[in-house]
């Protein structure tokens, strides 16, 4: 069986077997020896601990992996430096894709109207914790001080500081020339280290899945189904509809090629909830098996992880007028503008982490003046949203890669084009996953 069908078996069975286990746990008497067995034995002991181990060993990667793909892909581009156009072409894309995002999902609830119907008394007490000011985002992009940027698995930071080095890299001669050397060597050593935790994703993603389907709490789904089903249809309305259509739009490839190459991405999304974790993946995939140059993924891959979050911002469109009906309150056009803006800037803002987005979603709500009552409700349903979401944030980074990529001159289309390319080795010659 293909890698990607055990990723995907791995996803169903941990969905099943997780979801048994809650019923089953959730009927025993927590004082007995079986329910201690499995709750803490299973659960929280094998199921989550293999589960960290899966994401911590992705999260090791993320650091060498930008810091060398960014510099190869600096170094890629050569004196010829077209990294202006790339950079604005990608940022450009991500702002609209997200301002397509927020407006489909602010369009959407008005039409449906989940908060209809809600009262004072479904909401509760928020706590609140802060979200930092958007101006703290840009500010703390620029590092003074590269190892602790990397120490800090600071993302922004440390692009900023690998494309200093790459770019200096191909100004500086012979010396450059050589560090370029060592850090294509080192590319082809990371990227091998992907390949190898990848290839131990199934264990993983069965260990993530099971632990959170047996510890997820179903019934608040019921009492929020239309607030749930509603986001659903058009985070997967966006993932599947929109990125095709901008695809088709904008280049001439194939968008089911696009997807049917971003299954074992959607997976690893999905079971981590985290676009930072999906990372080497996504980079990866972009790279060996979309074909695009590593001038273009090596920068719009990573940024795109940390900003670009159109998953997110559909959540904070669709909440927010959820929470607007809850309370009763009509927005007017320029609230609703009010929020496009703010829920751009807040998923730019919002950490490639589990439930970054709904944190954010306070600064929209305070933008607007609405109170954050009904947040815990909304929190209470957002652990399945939050995986659904992340595959959309990571499906719009590949796709605003590609396109640019292709824009560029900086796309294979061979490799775009052959279902089973996955040039994984050096020399191209990678087995297929
Ligand atoms: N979990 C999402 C991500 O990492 C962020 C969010 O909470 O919306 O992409």
């Amino acid at each position: 069986m293909s890698l990607t069908n055990r990723i995907l078996l791995a996803m169903v069975l941990g969905i099943a077997f997780g979801s048994i286990l809650n019923v089953v746990v959730g009927n025993l008497d927590p004082t007995s020896g079986l329910y201690g067995f499995l709750q803490n034995g299973l659960i929280m002991g094998l199921f989550d601990g293999v589960g960290r181990i899966f994401v911590a060993s992705l999260k090791l990667l993320v650091v060498p992996l930008v810091l060398v793909s960014l510099i190869c892909g600096m170094a890629a581009l050569g004196q010829s430096s077209r990294m202006g156009a790339i950079a604005g072409k990608t940022v450009g894309l991500y702002l609209i894709t997200t301002g397509i995002a927020v407006s489909l999902g602010l369009t959407i609830a008005t039409i449906v109207g989940p908060g209809k119907g809600m009262t004072q008394a479904d909401g509760g007490e928020f706590v609140r914790k802060e979200a930092p000011p958007l101006i703290d985002t840009i500010v703390n992009m620029f590092p003074s001080n590269p190892v602790s940027a990397m120490a800090e698995g600071n993302m922004l930071q440390v692009i900023v500081f690998a494309l200093l080095v790459g770019f200096a890299a191909t100004r500086a001669g012979a010396h450059g020339e050589r560090i370029i050397s060592w850090f294509q060597d080192m590319e082809a050593v990371v990227m091998k280290m992907v390949g190898i935790v990848i290839e131990l994703a199934p264990y993983g993603v069965f260990a993530l899945l099971t632990k959170l389907f047996a510890t997820m709490g179903f019934s608040t789904i019921f009492n929020l189904a239309t607030y749930f089903f509603t986001l659903l249809a058009v985070l997967l309305f966006h993932g599947l509809v929109v990125y095709g259509a901008l695809l088709r739009a904008l280049t001439p490839l194939s968008p089911g090629m696009l997807r049917g190459k971003m299954r074992q991405v959607w997976a690893f999304a999905f079971s981590t909830s985290s676009s930072g974790a999906t990372l080497p993946l996504t980079l990866r995939t972009v790279e060996k098996k979309l074909g695009v140059n590593k001038s273009v993924s090596g920068f719009s891959v990573p940024l795109g992880a940390t900003i670009n979050m159109d998953g997110t911002a559909i959540m904070q469109g669709v909440a927010t007028v959820f929470i607007a009906q809850a309370s009763g309150v009509d927005l007017t056009l320029t609230q609703l503008l009010v929020v496009v803006l703010t829920a751009t800037l807040a998923s730019i803002g919002a950490a490639a982490v589990p439930s970054a987005g709904i944190i954010m979603l306070t600064l929209v709500l305070t933008q607007i003046g609405l109170g954050l009552e009904y947040l815990p409700l909304l929190l209470g349903v957002d652990r399945l949203l939050d995986m659904v979401r992340t595959a959309v944030n990571v499906t719009g980074d590949a796709t605003v890669s590609t396109i640019v990529a292709y824009h560029e001159g900086q796309l294979d289309e061979t490799v775009y084009n052959d279902p089973a390319a996955d040039t994984q080795e050096a020399g191209g010659q990678g087995s297929p996953v």
